[in-house]
């Protein structure tokens, strides 16, 4: 039994409040491959993924007991403590850190120029040397940081975890969603694709060709594309599969997802080799990648009310009313509603309902559609 637990200790960031810390759990022998690490809540008030978590780690408990771990499998079960701790008026304030509003989950390290200048010029034609002395280099840069605040510190130290793994599973959720994924398409078809299916994605969205934005997900998959990109003449392999997992709505969490989801989650785990065992067949993939240049995303126009006309997990048309804005002091009735209708043909899996007021700005949907919208493109990538 190789199984160990224990705590990443943060600093405290005023006097007497302590220090707040991340518990860790790895199953499988310290190094053995391949390397997953799966880590839920990073937004905080997303306890979706944890659910799942809660009902896999003793299934990883009972394998590792029985010497059925072929690889190595890391869990933080909630990554974030500073996010879970935001608690104001009675609601608990997730996604942005509260001291510099800082989107949790932007702003993770690029550590493409750091590898690059420690090994650039030694990346050859061996893709396993290469992949090794890439991690390895990785590892030692995130050595050298000294981050000061809880949050630098956080991000550091879980990068730790990481950065040197094959799979990179962030579980996130949307607020009222269908299951769905966000890849890199040098990962379509391919690794995703299984990871797709074994998961019973709903929808699956691409940034093309990885993501451009600072995400988790990005620092840990990202940087192999954009070494590769850098060294054309170097055998790189994509050698880690990074995915960010949105687990449905902030809602559901109960034990009939959770134990289903940890289900298909520990079946991929046997389906990589990490954990001894047969998966049994691959299911049906639900449904395609797609763009997401061609994602709609419904932003309010104007303030008032949200409501919605359409369903989650229904197909909609271009033009079709998703939802409406409704001017409370107007007094005429169908005409104090602003229609906002669907940019594109696609599937409606995301609808941002928390709370039925709306503003200027704010997102209220997302559709999947099949190809780039001319008023996507160009846009950058969105990835939670
Ligand atoms: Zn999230």
């Amino acid at each position: 039994m190789a199984y160990t637990t224990s705590r990443i200790e943060l600093p405290a960031m005023t006097p007497g409040s302590g220090g707040r810390h991340l518990v860790v759990h790895r199953f499988g022998q310290l190094g053995a491959r391949p390397k997953v690490y799966l880590q839920a809540a990073l937004h905080a008030n997303e306890l979706p993924g944890a659910m799942a978590l809660h009902h896999l780690l003793p299934m990883l408990l009972k394998a590792d007991a029985a010497g059925r771990m072929r690889g190595e499998v890391v869990v933080v079960p909630t990554v974030n403590p500073i996010g879970l701790s935001q608690l104001v008026g009675n609601r608990h304030l997730g996604r942005y850190e509260q001291l510099g509003r800082d989107n949790f989950n932007r702003n993770w390290l690029d550590l493409a120029p750091a590898v690059a200048e420690r090994v650039g010029e030694r990346l050859g034609a061996d893709a396993a040397a290469n992949v090794a002395r890439v991690r390895e280099a990785a590892l030692a840069a995130l050595g050298e940081l000294h981050p000061l605040n809880e949050l630098q510190t956080l991000r550091v130290e879980v990068l730790k975890l990481s950065i040197d793994a094959d799979v990179v599973l962030d579980l996130h959720c949307d607020l009222d969603a269908l299951l769905h994924l966000f890849i890199s398409r040098r990962d379509w078809p391919g690794a995703a694709e299984v990871l797709a299916a074994d998961l019973g994605a709903e929808a699956t969205l691409y940034n093309d060709p990885y993501p451009q934005s600072s995400t988790f997900v990005a620092a840990n998959g990202a940087l192999w594309a954009k070494l590769a990109d850098r060294f054309p003449a170097a055998a790189l392999p994509q050698a880690c599969l990074a995915v960010t997992v949105e687990y449905r709505g902030q809602q559901d969490v109960n034990h009939a997802l959770g134990a289903a989801d940890a289900a298909r989650l520990m079946r991929f785990l046997q389906r990589r080799g990490a954990v001894a065992g047969r998966p049994g067949p691959l299911p049906a993939l639900k449904a395609e990648a797609t763009p997401i240049a061609g994602m709609d995303r419904g932003y309010c126009p104007c303030s008032g009310m949200l409501v919605y006309r359409v369903a989650k997990g229904e197909r909609v048309r271009k033009g079709q009313v998703i939802c409406e804005v409704i001017d409370p002091s107007d007094p005429r009735g169908p005409a104090a509603r602003t229609p906002m209708r669907a940019g594109g043909d696609g599937l409606l899996f995301a609808r941002q309902v928390d709370g039925t007021l709306a503003w200027p700005g704010k997102g209220a949907f997302s559709i999947a559609g099949p190809k780039p919208l001319a008023h996507r493109v160009g846009l950058g990538s969105l990835d939670d």
